[in-house]
């Protein structure tokens, strides 16, 4: 296998750019952009903290030689001459999946099972020592960061020349039969709860992606895309539904009303642990004295990861420096404003601080909804699909298909322009395209064997 690191670096970009590979992990940024970078060390972020998500963790395990062939390719790519898998210790399976295959130069690291291990700034510390700068890439500190998904992707892109069409994600919480599976792209997320049986009980709400990270679905007709991790059905009177429908007027009006600066939300700030200056506690006092601070602590709101803690689990009184945070970070964005501040000490207490997952799980009452959502495979297909024409950072995808045409799994039917940032656009199904949009592009299975459409996939609980 360790061939593969003798392999043309530009024949591996172009096949990952041809296949549309993306960061899988949320962000969906242009993987074969990412693999024109030289770095030292080349790391996959297996952490996947996010309580109730269980994709990477099967992915890892079910395909572990197409893991470490897609950091192999990766490794060739930028030159890194290390390769690290992070995965926590509970994954057991996948550590003994993978431990047999490593090959020279790949080495596992075992991650505690903590909250935000995911977050690529906090991965790259606990895994190599290293700390990324405040509103700097892994990249100048030497490091490259992709998820499981993402290699995979990579590793079938090189090899088989295989296009980017199915996303695995887990389906979890109030549903009858919590799952991961994959589905081809633009499947309307409603499809995916009907697989998991519907949901359990009579006032459902959805999450789109993790609790911590994940935003509120008001539409089930939303579809997977490649950045899709998963969809969680919780009750619609659940602390996290009722959190996320709080409007910016409450969230001020409590950060003005009852902040008593204890500091808790800074001094359990991953951000602010390892170094960076992000000060959640002094952002809200700024809030409620017109923002009197330095011009460097409301700017520092920019390097927020927007990870929760300091909502969900730091805040006594049930405040959101986070929403705060986003708040800033869109105005501060608008004014083309940047975070320029140094890389500080770190807190010496830093490891002592870490939130084990298992008490955020308590926190956030999710002990009833945290389901084992084993991986399955599914032969249905849906009857149609509503494919975005950007499922990734950069410039939307430009459709080069029309509609009534006949279109096959795996077929371009949207490019880039040349020189612009982004990636192709396949189609996930065989069919007949049905609409060419202005965001998407719809097509209509040519098989009968498909999902059935338009019932309610919430189901009232048994008895
Ligand atoms: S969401 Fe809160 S805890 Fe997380 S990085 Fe931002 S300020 Fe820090
Ligand atoms: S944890 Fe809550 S109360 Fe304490 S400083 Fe932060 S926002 Fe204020």
């Amino acid at each position: 296998m360790t061939r593969i690191l003798d392999l043309d670096a530009g024949l591996i970009r172009r096949r990952v750019a041809a296949a549309g590979v993306v960061g899988a992990g949320g962000a969906g940024f242009p993987t074969h952009v990412k693999l024109n970078a030289s770095a030292e060390i080349y790391l996959v972020n297996g952490a996947e903290c996010e309580p109730l998500l269980k994709v990477d963790q099967q992915m890892a395990d079910e395909q572990a030689e197409w893991l470490i062939k897609g950091l192999l390719y990766g490794m060739a790519a930028t030159g890194a001459a290390e390769g690290i898998i992070a995965l926590k210790a509970k994954y057991q399976a996948a550590i003994d999946r993978l431990t047999p295959l490593l090959p020279e130069r790949v080495r596992l690291h075992i991650l505690p099972d903590i909250y935000p291990a995911g977050d690529e700034v906090i991965t790259i510390w606990l895994a190599t020592g290293r700390r990324v700068p405040p509103a700097q890439l892994p990249l100048s500190i030497g490091v490259v960061v992709s998820n499981v998904q993402t290699l995979i992707n990579v590793a079938r892109a090189v090899e088989l020349e295989q296009p980017v069409t199915q996303r695995t994600l887990t389906v979890n919480g109030a549903v009858r039969q919590p799952l991961t599976l994959s589905l081809p792209l633009g499947t309307p997320l409603r499809e995916a709860l009907a697989l998991a049986g519907g949901c359990t009980v009579s006032n459902p709400a959805f999450i789109n992606g993790g609790p911590m990270m994940g935003h509120l679905l008001d539409d089930l007709d939303e579809p997977v895309t490649k950045t899709t991790g998963g969809l969680l059905v919780l009750p619609e009177d659940h602390l996290l539904i009722r959190r996320r429908r709080q409007s910016m007027d409450t969230v001020l009006a409590m950060a003005r009303s009852v902040c008593e600066q204890c500091t808790l939300c800074t001094e359990l700030c991953p951000r602010h642990m390892i170094g960076h200056e992000l000060p959640p506690h002094l952002i809200v006092r700024a809030t409620n004295y017109q923002h009197i601070a330095q011009p460097s602590v409301l700017l520092s709101a920019l390097t927020c990861s927007e990870c929760g803690i300091c909502e969900a689990y730091a805040c006594p009184v049930e405040i959101s420096p986070m929403r705060l945070n986003q708040a800033l970070k869109g105005r501060l964005r608008a004014e083309g404003a940047r975070y320029e501040g140094e890389l500080r000490a770190a807190d010496p207490m830093a490891e002592y601080r870490l939130l084990p997952v298992s008490r955020l799980i308590s926190r956030l009452e999710l002990q009833a909804f945290n389901h084992k959502a084993p991986m399955q495979v599914t032969d249905d297909a849906p009857r149609e699909v509503s494919l975005p024409l950007r499922q990734h950072i950069g410039v939307a995808a430009e459709p080069c298909v029309g509609v009534g045409q006949t279109v096959v799994a795996g077929q371009c039917i949207a490019s880039i322009p040349e020189g612009q940032l982004g990636v192709p656009l396949h189609a996930s199904i065989d069919g007949q395209v049905i609409e060419v949009g202005i965001s998407h592009i719809r097509i209509a299975a040519s098989t009968a064997d498909t999902l059935s459409q338009g019932e309610s996939p919430c189901i009232t609980p048994s008895a």
